[in-house]
């Protein structure tokens, strides 16, 4: 089950989800009614799954309708199960706390579930327990151990009133913690080719990253010396200075904290931001290059610096950095 929410991980879903299932992928993670109708809509075969998202008690119709598969993971959404009604077979995973303490039953709340359940009287699958780990990031951490030797305790005592399609592994877990990998694996990350792990590009793995963010230089100028450069005049030219301007901003999901001394690429030369990111431009050096107006600059990802390295520089990871790049941003797959 490919993790495809937040715009595929800010990959773009359009241009994602159709690869994906060309790969064969049986399923889709997404985080919201919304994301699994875009999904729908591409009419691509392997159903959405709600990982945790949000659906109202009218939505459970809908869902059935539509094949998507949704995940039960609290107590009123078990009373909607039994007051709604609808035709096509519904799939449900049913979410266990195994010790995230974020979404899920607690294994001594599964009895009452169950019986819950069997109390709905339109079509229902139940295909499985389904949980997620905390520190998977961390493989050597001992939490994954309670958490897988909690999840497989549950599995004995409850798996058999299920299809016995459970699910627990997410990208660290499918790289790391063998013993985490039941039927259903959801990577998200890796799918990308980003890594998980602290201190490691998805390169160091062995993956391919799939994104390169790339924008064009649409001005250039030369600054005399001591000639100050964009907003809060940021920048200062400490000798003649040829600058390109490029159309890509915080508008568009990139960083203000990478505005000054960021590194970029221009073809095969490094370079660098200067001065403030703007909304919709920025910045970059281009005294040791003879960059053009019209030529691209690579921002991130493939051809410049990977997504870890900017995401560490940030304090932050790269799902969030990915998950920035706005919707105006065209996607193109090449
Ligand atoms: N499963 C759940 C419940 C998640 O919340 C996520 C991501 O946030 C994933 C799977 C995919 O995780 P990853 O991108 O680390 O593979």
């Amino acid at each position: 089950m490919a993790a495809v929410k937040a715009n595929a991980y800010g990959h773009g879903l359009a241009v994602c989800a159709p690869e994906l299932a060309r790969a064969g992928v049986e399923g889709f993670a997404v985080a919201s009614m919304e994301e699994a109708e875009q999904l729908y809509d591409l009419a691509l075969g392997p159903p959405a799954c709600l990982l945790a998202g949000p659906f109202a008690p009218e939505e459970i119709p809908l869902a059935a309708a539509r094949g998507h598969i949704l995940v039960v993971h609290r107590a009123a959404q078990l009373a909607w199960l039994q007051t709604q009604r609808w035709d096509r077979p519904l799939s449900i995973w049913i979410k266990v706390d195994s010790g995230m303490h974020r979404l899920g039953f607690a294994p001594r709340a599964l009895g009452p579930v169950f019986e819950a359940l069997s109390a709905v009287h339109s079509p229902l699958r139940i295909l499985g327990l389904m949980s997620h780990l905390a520190r998977s990031d961390t493989p050597d951490d001992p939490h994954n151990v309670r958490q897988i030797r909690e999840f497989r305790a549950v599995i004995g005592q409850w798996g058999e009133r299920t299809l016995g399609e459970h699910s627990l592994a997410n990208s660290g877990a499918i790289l790391a913690l063998g013993e985490a990998r039941f039927p259903w694996m959801r990577p998200g990350l890796m799918l990308y080719g980003l890594s998980p792990f602290p201190g490691q590009t998805g390169r160091d793995l062995g993956l391919r990253p799939a994104l390169s963010w790339q924008a064009q230089i649409i001005a250039t100028r030369r600054l005399a010396p001591g000639e100050w450069l964009g907003y809060g005049a940021a920048y200062q030219a400490p000798h003649e200075q040829r600058v390109g301007v490029v159309a890509c901003g915080y508008g568009d999901g990139f960083d203000r904290h990478l505005g000054q001394g960021a590194p970029v690429w221009i073809g095969s030369q490094r370079s660098q931001t200067l001065g403030r990111v703007s909304m919709d431009l920025l910045f970059v050096d281009l005294q040791d290059s003879d960059a053009q107006e019209g030529d691209w600059v690579i921002l991130m990802g493939v051809g410049a610096e990977p997504l870890e390295s900017l995401a560490e520089r940030l304090g932050t990871i790269p799902y969030e950095l990915g998950t920035r790049i706005q919707a105006r941003v065209p996607r193109v797959l090449v």
